[in-house]
């Protein structure tokens, strides 16, 4: 086997590249947690070392969100999927419906799932656009005795992402962020719910961010499956069972590393100047073209075609070779995707568009 000791440009859309200084930190600290005397996978998710790992992982996030104590935050496990069906089995009770505001294929899961635990609406949709925008004010039809609303706010696999979330009213505002979460400065005061798989800007695959109001909780009712009960997690602050410890003692490190970098709005900053960097050289001459609506453009995951279609193997391959990993866009849209996460190096951006210059250089 080809042993690679070079890290390329990872531009998968995730489980996605983590920051070095990370990825140093768990290397060094992997055969023995110091004062443990043993490897976090090895460790009680009762001892007093893990119980600093997650005090901390909690700390953090409620750090780089202002995240006040009217909020629980909780990590578990089944990836955002899982709360496409514990959120309407907790949130919508009898008698209510629930709006559900469709962008993309998530979106869609998200519904389908809810349609199995009780009604919902569709309050908006951009399916007509091929998912290339996202829907304005003016075209929700929000029901405003809504259990909840549920918005995706970016669209992994389109490359779309809300400018700004839509304005709901009294109605909970519940948002699938597992593309975009702290990504850059977020009003939390506005959403009911949070969640987000923590394998694109908060750690590797595993662990799943919910935050949630905690007057929300009051609505889980007893009879559901223990496991899936909100209220239950938050009242055993995530340690009903043995929770991916691993997993969140690297989520701990990788939002310490973004308090350190000054918190959601530099991230912010850096995310705006990689992302215009990008779609500047997308737009540059024709020879490319960007997928979704210039008003929807997602910082984090950048989807683009080539004038001509047929060259877009053969610039993946050759991508490839050159270090810059992961750009084939996702099946259902085709094309290119360059994903670029909080921990993505501005080096990798210059890196690619070096080689698209170079790239319509010889093929344009
Ligand atoms: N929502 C969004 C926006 C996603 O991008 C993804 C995964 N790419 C999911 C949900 C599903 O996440 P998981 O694999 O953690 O269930």
């Amino acid at each position: 086997m080809q042993t690679m000791t070079q890290r390329v440009f990872n531009f998968s859309s995730g489980p996605a590249v983590l920051p070095e200084a990370v990825l140093l930190q768990v290397q060094r600290d992997l055969y023995s947690y110091p004062g443990a005397g043993m490897s976090v996978m090895e460790m009680s998710h009762r001892s007093a070392a893990f119980d600093g790992i997650l005090a901390e992982a909690e700390a953090n996030v409620r750090a780089l969100g202002g995240i006040s104590d009217d909020y629980a935050v909780l990590f578990l496990q089944g990836g955002a999927s899982l709360q496409f069906s514990m959120l309407p089995m907790n949130l919508l009770t009898p008698g209510r419906s629930a709006d559900y505001v469709i962008t993309g294929v998530w979106g869609q899961k998200a519904i389908a799932e809810a349609r199995k635990v009780g009604a919902v609406r569709v309050a908006g949709s951009t399916e007509e656009s091929g998912f290339r925008r996202v829907p304005t004010q003016d075209e929700l039809q929000l029901d405003p005795h809504a259990a909840y609303v549920h918005v995706t706010t970016n669209n992994t696999i389109y490359g779309t992402q809300w400018p700004d979330m839509p304005e709901v009213g009294d109605v909970p505002l519940v948002v699938d962020a597992s593309s975009d979460i702290f990504s850059g400065p977020l009003d939390v005061p506005r959403f009911g719910v949070i969640y987000a798989g923590a394998q694109k800007n908060l750690g590797p695959s595993g662990v799943t961010l919910v935050v949630i109001r905690k007057e929300l909780l009051t609505r889980s009712a007893a009879g559901l499956p223990t496991m899936l009960n909100y209220a239950v997690q938050a009242e055993h602050g995530s340690r009903y069972n043995t929770p991916n410890i691993f997993g969140i003692y690297v989520l701990a490190l990788v939002t310490r590393w973004m308090l350190d970098q000054g918190g959601l709005r530099p991230i912010g900053e850096h995310n705006a100047r990689k992302a215009a960097a990008l779609y500047g050289e997308i737009d540059r001459t024709g020879f490319y073209r960007g997928h979704a609506e210039p008003e929807a453009r997602s910082r984090m995951n950048i989807t683009f075609r080539l004038r001509d279609a047929s060259l877009e193997d053969a610039f993946a391959v050759a991508a490839t070779r050159e270090g810059l990993d992961g750009l084939k866009g996702h099946r259902s849209v085709g094309g290119l995707r360059a994903s670029m996460y909080n921990a993505f190096p501005e080096a990798g951006v210059d890196a690619l568009v070096q080689f698209m210059r170079e790239f319509e250089r010889i093929h344009g």
